[in-house]
């Protein structure tokens, strides 16, 4: 029991670490981040009048300049060419960027750079648009939305009665569409040392949000980022829908290219992208605002974590069918008896409807008709406890028998199937998700299964403490007392989970 509590202190940092006060006034700085602001800078940015904010074009400067009004209306600091809100590039390129100066002595010349690009496709062509061409394409989900929802997160951050440790930068990427060009020209002439940004997190078209689901890429770019999204989630109540692939589809890749860890957030594709119909009133500007606020609790809490993660290069060559291969469910395990029994069995024990041939009842010598007093010396009084007990029993095991015609119970030893399992799960690790069991089996009828665990799922906690690897994980389910708590996500979300375990053996 010591050795556990020891290893559970070595384990991660817990990744929300912020006090009650501060919770509570980040919690208040995000309830700024209304949709209604949200929508109001997409209906500017999606007007006609800007004519599909093309880089270089009458319509894209124009959207710069309304974005540098906002920037210096707020009171941030340029962190463009010479201090200023601009870095130009290009045929008449622009990036916009702000940055907002960390509380820390040493830990501000760190930056964590949020982005979202704010140009589009303007009129429209064959080489970047599904028709039809020669109608502005207000892009205002493409991306009006992302944009709208950075310069509110901005708003957010000055809400706060302190700053994170860390510096923010804020940075609004023109020429996206014609090659991710102004993201690829900041890490390449980058306004702050390139080896002090930490972090990039890129928001790409989060005007659609369906069902609560966001997409999140880049999650393995730094081992751990899985959990500590979903733990910020807690308060939003998203679906997260982890995405392993990262392409070259949007400006986060330009950072981990240079080796940066990044996430992109992203509401999904739909009939309208890239497309003149991409219109400000077909946002969903209450998903919009439910996004924005996520990413300011996810940017607020890197900025100010202690110790951020290293960049994971693997992450790069990881692909969805990768994905599948390590959430893969096990093949079922073989059942430790193999008996089925009838649902409605009058008088006490079970009278057994079926007995597997070669498998441990039938071995054991159990026919069908036989009536099931007792197991392991304890009477069956109920199903579920009896599976309960079926899958945590040591083998061999005694069980008691009423059969038709004999006149008295016989007593049969019968060798179980499988090892003896508690809870009835089956997991596999993974380095990039280090302290956490990603399940790959649950057993039907199990304590797990009862308790609603499914495939997929991940424990990040067990008995309200954290594990650093599989083996404490295993050592915590075999001398932990029942009932017995799991912290578990599944899709972003974390639940408590109560299991109902057999008591623990005497041995
Ligand atoms: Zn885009």
């Amino acid at each position: 029991m010591l050795r556990y509590l020891v290893l559970t202190f070595l384990a991660l940092l817990p990744a929300v670490y912020l006090d009650a006060a501060e919770m509570a006034a980040l919690r208040r700085a995000a309830a700024t981040i209304m949709a209604g602001d949200l929508q109001a800078h997409v209906d500017v940015l999606a007007d006609d009048s800007f004519e599909g904010r093309e880089a270089g074009s009458r319509g894209g400067r124009a959207a710069s300049m309304y974005l540098l009004k906002e920037l210096e209306s707020r009171g941030l600091r340029g962190a463009g060419d010479d201090a200023s809100f601009f870095q130009a590039f290009g045929d008449g390129y622009r990036n916009v960027m702000g940055l907002l100066e960390g509380s820390d002595p040493e830990l501000k010349k760190e930056v964590i750079v949020l982005g979202a690009h704010y140009d589009h496709v303007g009129y429209g062509s064959r080489r970047n648009s599904y028709g039809p061409f020669g109608y502005v394409h207000n892009g205002a989900d493409d991306n009006a939305s992302g944009t709208a929802g950075l310069l509110e997160t901005a708003e957010a951050f000055l809400q706060m009665p302190s700053q994170p440790r860390r510096s923010v930068m804020f940075a609004f990427w023109d020429g996206e569409e014609k090659g991710l060009l102004g993201s690829k020209h900041f890490v390449a002439n980058p306004t702050v040392p390139l080896k002090n940004i930490v972090f990039m997190i890129n928001l790409d078209m989060i005007g659609r949000l369906r069902n609560q689901q966001l997409q999140v890429y880049g999650s393995r770019t730094t081992p751990g980022l899985r959990r500590f999204v979903s733990e910020i989630n807690y308060e939003s109540d998203l679906r997260l829908n982890f995405n392993w692939e990262l392409k070259a589809n949007s400006d986060h890749h330009s950072f981990i290219a240079k080796g940066v860890p990044a996430l992109m957030f992203h509401t999904g594709l739909h009939d309208d992208y890239h497309r003149p119909s991409d219109d400000s009133h077909k946002v969903n500007s209450q998903g919009m605002e439910q996004a924005s606020r996520f990413l300011f609790g996810v940017a607020y809490q890197l900025a100010d974590r202690e110790v951020l993660g290293p960049f994971r290069a693997q992450g790069q060559n990881e692909t969805p069918s990768h994905q599948r291969q390590l959430e893969a469910a096990l093949p079922p395990a073989r059942p430790r008896l193999g008996v089925r029994w009838y649902a409605e069995s009058d008088g006490e024990g079970l009278v057994l409807a079926h007995v597997e041939r070669g498998g441990a009842a039938d071995r054991g010598g159990l026919l069908v008709g036989d009536r099931l007093l007792e197991f392991s010396g304890q009477k069956i009084l109920d199903k579920v406890a009896f599976r309960r007990q079926v899958l945590h029993a040591r083998s061999p095991v005694d069980v008691l028998v009423e059969r038709p015609g004999a006149e008295e119970p016989l007593q049969l030893s019968i060798d179980l199937d499988g090892t003896p399992s508690r809870v009835g799960i089956a997991w596999r690790e993974d380095q990039a998700e280090p302290g956490t069991v990603i399940l790959t089996r649950v057993v039907n009828g199990s304590p797990a299964s009862i308790a609603g665990l499914k495939n997929g799922d991940r424990v990040y906690e067990v008995g309200s403490e954290s594990f650093a690897d599989g083996t404490e994980f295993f050592e915590a389910l075999t001398t932990l007392p029942s009932p017995l708590e799991m912290t578990v996500e599944r899709e972003g979300r974390l639940r408590a989970i109560t299991l109902d375990l057999p008591p623990l053996e005497a041995s």
